[in-house]
Order: C-alpha cells, then structure tokens, then sequence
C-alpha cells in the first residue's frame, strides 16, 4: 500500500508518524513538501486533551513534550464587568479547577495535578523536533519539493504530478492521497469544494519575548477558581491558555518556553467583522484597542520586546467532504480555518488521522466500505451534522454532498 501525504507542516508529519506506528508495516509513506515553509506563519501553541491524549498515548510524546514545552492547566476565560472602563480591572474568571488525573500517568511529572491537563507547545520549537523525529523513522521517504497536480482515479492508483526544489519534475502513483498542504489547499482547490462560511473571522497575532509576566496578575479577579493556595490541584494560572473576551473580539495570551531562556508568549487578535468596527492588523492598531478595554493585556506587551507579526483577514473555510471512498483525505489547514476560540486545531487534525488511519486499515483488509467515510464525517462533525446548523455558528455545515 502506497499512501502519498502532500505537505511537511505539522500534522503531515504527525500523520507520518502515526501511520508508521499503527499501520501494518507494509505500508509505504512518502511526504511531498518543501523543506522551507517558504514564509508561511506558524500558529497553534495552545494543545487540549483530545490533542494531549494523541501525542502522549499514540505516538509516545509524553517525555519529549515535559523536557521541552510547558504545561497547560486551563483554557482560561476573562471576562470584564465594566468593559468601557480601562481603570476598571475587574474580571469574572473561568477556568478548569481540576484536570483529568484519572486518565493517564505521566512518568517523572511532578506537579500540581497527578498529569498536565495538556501543554502550551513553543510550535517552531515543536514543528521542528517532530519534522526531524520523523526523518529518522524507517518507512518514511521524502521529497523537497511541491505537488503541482494530482490525477484522481476510482479504481486505479492515483497521480502525483511532483516539481522537485532542483526543478526535476516527476510523477508518482498512490493507493491513497492524503492533503495536508495547509492553505494552498492543493486537493481542494482541484476538486474545487471549499466552503466560505458566513461569520467569518480577521485575525492579528504576534509573539513577544523577555516580558514581565507579574503583569498578568495586576486584575481583581473575580470567584475562587482556580482552587487557592493549599487547595488541592492548585495552579500557577500563567500556565493556561488566556483568553480576554471583548465586544465582537477575544484575545489570546499563550505562555511557551522560549529557546533561549527567556518566557515567550503567542498573543492573537480574533475578530468578528459583522460585531467588530475596528481594524486589528498592526503593534499600534492592537495597543490602541487593547488600552481601551484591557490594559492588563497591553501592559505585558510593553514590557517585552515584539519577535514577529502575522495578519489574517476572512480567514475562515471549511471543504466538504473531506474523505472519500476514491481513497483520498484532506487534513488540517488543507480542510478548515476554524476560529482558534477552543484551541482546536490540531486536535480537528489528530481525530482526522484516526479517523483515516482506520479507513486505510479496513481498505487493507479489504472490508473497505463506500458508506465509512461518510459515518466519519457524520461523526467527526458531530452534532453540527445532526441539526443541520449552516454556517451561523462558524462551524461548518452537515456535510451532505459525496
Ligand atoms: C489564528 C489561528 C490560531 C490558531 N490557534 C490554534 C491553537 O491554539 N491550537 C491549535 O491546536 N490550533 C490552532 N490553530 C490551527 C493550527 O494553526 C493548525 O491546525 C495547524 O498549524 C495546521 O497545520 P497543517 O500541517 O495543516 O498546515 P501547515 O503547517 O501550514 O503545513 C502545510 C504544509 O504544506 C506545504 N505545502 C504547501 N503547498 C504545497 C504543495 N503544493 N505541495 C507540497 N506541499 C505543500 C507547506 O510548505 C507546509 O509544509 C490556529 C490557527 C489560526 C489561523
């Protein structure tokens, strides 16, 4: 069995490495994708436990992740009681008050809960620790270079039209295609169902390294949560993804470890251009807007020094469908940009890995069935499926084409 995954992101290579581990080892993985991210943003710090529970108990991360990216208590909400009133620090804060200790054994952890709930991951760091695990994996070729066009066959073995970086062009068959292009949406874009979703989203974010993270602490913040000092499960609330809500936009605060010692932080601008009348897309448009409402937010910011900027405009899509009985999947970015509210991402991107790996394994059997990808789907939407809620929502829509 010949699987071809387009791209070499972050759930490209996750995907490799699950599929080299819990696919039969006959299977032959080849990942086509630059070598370079050729300028493309990295975002995502923020993992949750459907992620956690993948890359701890699937792919043996567990280890790798507590030596090198910080933990994550909560997903932290702050919400502001006067939001017009920046000299007004006042916050009802919801957060978890305890994690899942009854699910999985971290061995060495030694923290305020039995495990990490999840992990706060520093991605450049991440993105390139899994890129080079997964080179030293048997079974696992590569090619630097792109995926110029892909021949869908029903029955017969797909066609990868491949342009190396040396400029050599090649052709490649594949039982199964896998997309993980991330927003070049190569399948996609070919098969030309990409669904732009009304409530859409404009998104600004930076990172921001040496701050003074007392800072974070200067609210009045509101109810017992997390448990106080002496209370069981008690947490530094620093390590939790921050959210600071605001009329028609949110901000996250995403604490990692830095490379070189110093704390490091992902902060990100998420609005709703149907609710929100500002413009986020510049250091000076967000301290402008975030001085209005959370000075809290803005005062870490000007405490440390700015690393990079990253602007996103009505970046919201779904594709439907993204499996199909053909034998081919699209994964990750390829397939949504959802609003990042959750920190779903990469967990949309772990279910899908599994999802798909259990189709390949029945294919192998030969039991495949036309109808799983479609109780996949139905699955992997869930509830979004069932009442047919379009678009409203941000999330997609049932998926009822095939
Ligand atoms: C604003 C924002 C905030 C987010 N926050 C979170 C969060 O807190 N938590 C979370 O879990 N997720 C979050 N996400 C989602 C997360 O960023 C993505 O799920 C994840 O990074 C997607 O990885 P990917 O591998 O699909 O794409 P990418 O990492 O972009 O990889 C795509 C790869 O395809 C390659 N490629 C492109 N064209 C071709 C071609 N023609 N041929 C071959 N290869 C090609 C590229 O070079 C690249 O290597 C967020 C997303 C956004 C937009």
């Amino acid at each position: 069995m010949n699987i071809v995954i387009i791209g070499n992101g972050i759930l490209a290579n996750l995907g490799a490495m699950y599929f080299s581990k819990h696919l039969p080892p006959s299977v032959h993985i080849t990942i086509v994708g630059p070598d370079d991210r050729e300028g493309l943003p990295v975002v995502g710090e923020s993992i949750i436990e459907i992620t956690t529970h993948v890359l701890e108990t699937k792919l043996g991360l567990g280890q790798y992740l507590m030596k090198n990216h910080l933990p994550k208590y909560a997903l932290t909400y702050y919400f502001k009681m006067d939001p017009d009133d920046p000299t007004d620090r006042t916050y009802a804060v919801h957060c978890n008050e305890r994690g899942p200790d009854d699910l999985r054994k971290l061995d060495g952890w030694e923290g305020p809960m039995d495990n990490p709930p999840s992990w706060l991951i520093n991605r450049e760091v991440f993105d390139r620790d899994i890129r080079e695990m997964v080179s030293h994996t048997d079974g696992i070729e590569r090619i630097d270079g792109h995926v110029r066009d892909v021949q869908i066959c029903q029955d017969q073995q797909h066609t990868l039209f491949i342009e190396k970086i040396s400029g050599e062009q090649i052709q490649m068959d594949a039982d199964w295609v896998i997309d993980v292009s991330g927003r070049k949406q190569v399948l996609p874009r070919k098969l030309n169902n990409i669904i732009r979703p009304e409530g859409q989203r404009d998104c600004f974010w930076f990172r921001v390294a040496g701050f003074d993270r007392e800072l974070l602490k200067k609210i009045n913040a509101l109810g017992p949560m997390p448990p106080g000092p002496g209370e069981p499960y008690h947490y530094d609330r620093y390590y939790s993804t921050h959210h600071f809500m605001g009329r028609g936009n949110w901000i996250w605060m995403i604490p990692m470890k830095g490379e070189d010692e110093r704390d490091l932080m992902s902060i990100g601008f998420v609005s709703h251009p149907d609710h929100f009348d500002g413009n986020v897309s510049t250091m000076e448009s967000f301290l402008e807007q975030v001085d209005k409402t959370h000075p809290v937010v803005s005062d870490l910011v000007r405490s440390g020094e700015i690393v990079d900027t990253n602007v996103l405009k009505r970046y919201h899509y779904v594709v439907n469908p993204m499996y199909s009985a053909e034998r081919w999947a699209i994964i990750g970015d390829a397939a949504y940009a959802p609003d990042p509210l959750f920190s779903n991402g990469l967990a949309f991107g772990t279910i899908q890995w599994e999802q798909v790996g259990a189709m390949i394994r029945k294919d192998m059997e030969g039991t495949w069935m036309h109808p799983m990808s479609r109780v996949w789907l139905r699955l992997f939407w869930g509830r979004y499926w069932q009442h047919r809620q379009p678009f409203q929502t941000g999330m997609p829509p049932c998926m009822i084409r095939y």
